[in-house]
């Protein structure tokens, strides 16, 4: 039996890509796994795939940057499971542009998911996980938010932010066996990836010492490690997992 039989896992941009990835780990493992996105077809798609494959899901069609509709979709798995034990904030997107030409709808749109979100996300689980006196959060961050990135000062911004978040909170809730982390990947195979131009995909390989794109399965290891109680004694650390890239 796996130590995360029966755990409640609660992951965001779950439909497709490295949430994805994360969520089936997951469940493969016995966790039962609440699946938080905006494309609702996609994820009552990968919910029927989890309870083909024997596991238990939650679909939530919610957008994260809606404040409201986190809160009551957090109630919903509480209710439904009696709590929360892992939440993975995953949801991020790009608005790729020189910061000359970026717009202000750039700016709010990529700060607004992939931090804005996690905190909403992260505000509305912890009382129960403070109450509960035991959880895990990961932040899945980037690299290019240690490194910087041409066309990328939201995306890197929003980012770093989240590495910052999570340093400072680990360090509120430590004392109630709460531990928070980021991790930092590099160039994963992923829809948000394919749509690179194909030159930029290329100098991304070549600085990568592997040479070849990570997946969402390296990442999802990374998580479930993590999220395991064989990292009970690690909190408000940011992890690469890049392939070498950096
Ligand atoms: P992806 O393929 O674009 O998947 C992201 C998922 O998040 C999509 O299902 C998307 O739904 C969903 N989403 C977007 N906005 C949302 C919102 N406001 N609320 C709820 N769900 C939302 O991206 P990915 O490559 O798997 O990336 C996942 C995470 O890893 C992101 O935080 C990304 O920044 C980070 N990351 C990725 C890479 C990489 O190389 N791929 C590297 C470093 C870090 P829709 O498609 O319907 O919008």
């Amino acid at each position: 039996m796996s130590e995360f039989s029966d755990k409640r896992v609660l992951v965001t941009g779950a439909s497709r890509g490295i949430g994805w990835g994360i969520a089936r780990a997951f469940s493969e493992e016995g966790a039962k796994v609440a699946l938080i996105d905006v494309n609702e077809e996609l994820l009552e798609e990968k919910k029927g795939e989890i309870e083909n494959m024997g596991g238990s899901a939650l679909a939530l069609n919610v957008d994260v940057c809606d404040r409201e509709a986190v809160k009551k979709a957090v109630e919903k798995v509480i209710e439904e499971w009696g709590g929360i034990d892992v939440l993975v904030n995953n949801a991020g997107i790009t608005r790729d542009r020189l910061f000359i030409r970026m717009t202000d709808g750039d700016w709010d749109s990529v700060i607004g998911v992939n931090l804005t979100g996690a905190y909403n996300m992260t505000k509305a689980v912890i009382n129960h996980m403070l109450r509960q006196r035991s959880g895990v959060i990961v932040n899945i961050s980037s690299v290019v938010g240690m490194t910087g990135n041409p066309g990328q000062v939201n995306y890197a911004s929003s980012k770093a932010a989240l590495i910052a978040f999570t340093k400072s909170l680990a360090k509120e809730v430590g004392s109630r066996n709460i531990r928070v982390v980021a991790i930092a990947p590099g160039f994963i195979a992923t829809e948000m990836t394919e749509k690179l131009p194909d030159d930029v995909k290329k100098a991304y390989l070549e600085r990568t010492a592997l040479r070849r794109a990570g997946t969402p399965q390296d990442i999802a290891n990374l998580v479930l490690f993590l999220s395991s109680d064989r990292a009970s004694f690690i909190t408000g650390q940011v992890y690469v997992i890049d392939g070498g890239m950096i």
